[in-house]
């Protein structure tokens, strides 16, 4: 029966402190003072070990406690905007959002993969790029990478750096800790007697080689997306496509990596954010892809379909009446099974929709 509290959300954060505060108990009174060593050693290894331990558990809080980065009250629909919407027809409400949306003075570069405006139906809003709804914390996450069980918050904008620092601080823990407790460990396995076993040591040793183990992985796999600038959802699924073809956020490596851990390299080791940007806009570039791939939105899209939902889209003849190429590039209308009939002649290059452009504006 459920005690209706959230106690459950914390059963990994109670899980991983008890192991590490164990694991620490065991290296500094069972295996640092039980054992025979020079004190220079001692020292060193105490030092060291202390200075991981507080850097990890300083990741660690900051990253369960820094509060969510959430989408700015310009993304959520206003009260008339939100009745309007709800009172329209299901075939309607995507002409509703973009007459928000234009209404704003935002950029979203990212659709659905039908073609619509990201909208989170939960927390009423249009959804900034890059951010997901996250059905544990009830709210939209900028640039959501995944939610926590173990920190029981969610990673993203403002915590991607500290989560990284606590897998790197975890890991480097783990390694010390084996490999100063490693002697004892090889003793065990060699004795046949067993005796003068340091026990504590040993089972440390294993407590440290399984979670070392798995935040070596997680590290690796996130030191990876980042120097791809992708978060674990973008890695997974593929859930929005961008408007502007053939784009991708990953503007290389050294700059993926300042735009998480920030330009002051000695601002990477310590938790805190120190990134780039605002969380809600995102640089893009173009990549060069081969000709014909179908990879955006308007790559999907015929001339003669382009034209005709054109000229359907309420709202899209403003400038002295002619379609304006910001109303092009953004009030694209849903792409339909007809258009995809004729998906052989799509649009194959930048000078050709500029060209088609042109011809609306005629
Ligand atoms: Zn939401
Ligand atoms: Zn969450």
């Amino acid at each position: 029966m459920s005690c209706g509290c959230q106690c459950h959300l914390y059963i990994g954060t109670f899980i991983l402190i008890s192991l590490l505060i164990s694991s620490y108990h065991i290296y500094v009174v069972g295996f640092c003072f039980s054992i025979e060593m020079s004190v220079t050693k001692w020292l060193l290894n105490l030092i060291s070990f202390n200075i991981l331990f507080v850097m990890m558990i300083w990741s660690l809080l900051y990253t369960m406690f820094e509060p969510i980065a959430m989408p700015p009250a310009e993304y959520k629909l206003t009260e008339d905007e939100l009745k309007l919407y709800v009172e329209s027809a299901d075939d309607e409400k995507n002409y509703v959002l973009l007459e928000v949306y234009n209404s704003r003075y935002f950029t979203l570069k990212t659709r659905t993969l039908h073609g619509f405006l990201r909208y989170c139906r939960i927390c009423k809003l249009l959804k900034p790029d890059r951010a997901h709804h996250c059905s544990t914390c009830g709210v939209c996450v900028l640039k959501m990478d995944h939610h926590c069980p173990w920190l029981n918050n969610c990673i993203g904008y403002t915590t991607q750096k500290s989560f990284l620092l606590c897998l790197f601080y975890c890991t480097s823990y783990c390694v010390f800790f084996m490999g100063t407790t490693y002697r004892t460990f090889s003793y065990y396995w060699q004795s046949k007697t067993r005796r003068n076993i340091h026990v504590p040591a040993v089972i440390g040793f294993f407590i440290a080689a399984v979670l070392g183990s798995i935040t070596g992985i997680f590290l690796c796999f996130h030191v990876m997306l980042m120097f791809k600038n992708k978060t674990t959802i973008e890695n997974s699924s593929n859930p929005s496509i961008f408007v502007s073809r053939n784009h991708t956020f990953d503007l290389g490596s050294y700059r993926n990596l300042t735009d998480v851990m920030g330009k002051n390299w000695i601002a990477w080791f310590f938790p805190g954010f120190s990134g780039e940007g605002d969380g809600c806009y995102f640089e893009t570039r173009k990549l060069c892809i081969r000709r014909g791939s179908h990879t955006s939105l308007a790559s999907r899209l015929s001339r003669a379909s382009l034209r005709s939902h054109i000229s359907h889209v309420p709202g899209t003849e403003t400038m002295h009446g002619r379609p304006t190429l910001r109303l092009y590039r953004f009030n694209l209308p849903p792409i339909d099974k007809a258009i995809q009939r004729q998906e052989e002649n799509v649009i194959s290059s930048d000078e050709e929709i500029d060209t088609l452009f042109r011809t609306f504006s005629e």
